[in-house]
């Protein structure tokens, strides 16, 4: 028997079977390897895993160039409200796109890196689907336990081991911190509570504070802290997220743990908001609140993501492609599926 780390496709005994599967994990395993190496290596030369204004400024630039071309091609651009439906195809030379406020735009070509449940099961007519795709779909796993809790605090964490009690940034706050997850079995504990359908009752969590090298996103005295957390189930059997006092109690349980590491921490909290999974996929259209457009197993990457046979950001639907986190390579911000699906449509539209 063989368990898949991160994949519950708990084993494989049919020996070829098994030797392609580990094949892949290795040839996975040495692409992970080569791109930790590098994390790695520019988290020594940088000093710190946090760049200044990281994803915010990634976005801002994307978002000038967006609609720089918007403006020098009236037909292209991101839309300005929310997508209600992509109607496909409406002739032969055009698919629709209709926004929340009743905006239509007609094109050829329509990109959605909505998550691919979201595209196929929620914003194209449900009648104009091969079946087993919309199946394969429907049966993607999109299950995830993140939570994350924005703070503001009046004043920075005081990390007792650092023995140091100065009100002033150091080094300690710059970078990813980890609190708790002191053990292999600790981080496993914390995984089969939520496995057993239970938060985290020692979650694993990761903390930032942007505002150490960003002065401009908080007052002056005060900071923004991000919490990672996991393991939230989406559903979880002993409470639910829709109710304000089992909310909070699972806020308190982290920040208690926090205040293990840095005494104080607790009363420097000034406000937070936090989003659990079902917060994620309601406010960021996140399926599932899965962070990464559905499971990154083996069993969907490459030629099965998003699913088996419709790996090359083409869809059943002529124009409609993917590009986002949904398709391979996945989720992270690196942009490699958009780069692709890109060159795909490009192909297409270049075919004589
Ligand atoms: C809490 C959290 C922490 C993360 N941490 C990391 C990390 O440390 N490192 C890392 O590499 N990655 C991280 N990720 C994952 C990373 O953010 C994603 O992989 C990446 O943003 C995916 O980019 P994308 O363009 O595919 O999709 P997204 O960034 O999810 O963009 C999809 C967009 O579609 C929009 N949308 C959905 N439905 C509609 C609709 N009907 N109409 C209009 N718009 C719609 C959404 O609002 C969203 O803006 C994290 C994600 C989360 C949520």
């Amino acid at each position: 028997m063989v368990q898949i780390v991160g994949n519950r496709s708990d084993f494989v005994e049919n020996g070829s079977k098994m030797r392609i599967w580990l094949g892949a994990w290795l040839g996975f395993g040495i692409w992970l390897g080569a791109r930790l190496g590098f994390e790695i290596w520019l988290e020594a030369r940088l000093g710190a895993a946090q760049i200044w204004r990281a994803c915010g400024s990634l976005v801002f630039f994307l978002g000038r160039v967006g609609y720089s071309a918007e403006i020098s091609d009236g037909e292209c651009g991101p839309p300005r409200a929310p997508i209600d439906l992509i109607f496909a195809p409406l002739s032969s030379l055009h698919n629709a796109v209709y926004s929340a406020d009743g905006t239509e735009v007609l094109s050829p070509i329509v990109l959605s890196n909505a998550t691919p449940y979201k595209t196929f099961l929620e914003l194209v007519p449900n009648n104009t689907l091969p079946d087993d795709f919309t199946r394969a779909l429907k049966y993607s796993d999109y299950s995830s336990a993140t939570t994350k809790i924005n703070l503001a605090v009046d004043k920075l964490p005081q990390f007792q081991c650092c023995k140091l009690n100065h009100p002033d940034a150091g080094p300690q706050h710059v970078g990813t911190i980890h609190i708790g997850s002191e053990s292999m079995e600790e981080i496993d504990l914390a995984c089969q509570d939520a496995v057993n359908g239970v938060p985290s009752r020692r979650p694993v969590i990761e903390m930032t504070i942007p505002s150490v090298l960003d002065k401009t996103i908080s007052p002056p005295g005060k900071h923004v802290i991000n919490l990672f957390v996991q393991y939230t189930p989406y559903k979880p059997s002993d409470g639910s997220w829709g109710d304000s006092a089992y909310r909070e109690s699972f806020a308190q349980k982290c920040f208690s743990l926090i205040e293990e590491y840095a005494p104080g921490f607790s009363s420097s909290i000034i406000g937070y908001d936090m989003l659990t999974p079902p917060d994620l996929e309601r406010e960021i259209g996140l399926t599932g609140g899965n962070i990464f457009h559905g499971a990154m197993g083996l069993d969907s990457l490459f030629l099965m993501r998003p699913v088996k046979g419709w790996s090359s950001y083409r869809t059943p639907l002529q124009g409609l492609y993917l590009c986002g986190s949904g398709t391979h390579p996945g989720g992270g911000v690196m942009g490699a599926p958009g780069r692709n699906a890109a060159h795909v449509v490009l192909q297409d539209v270049e075919k004589p």
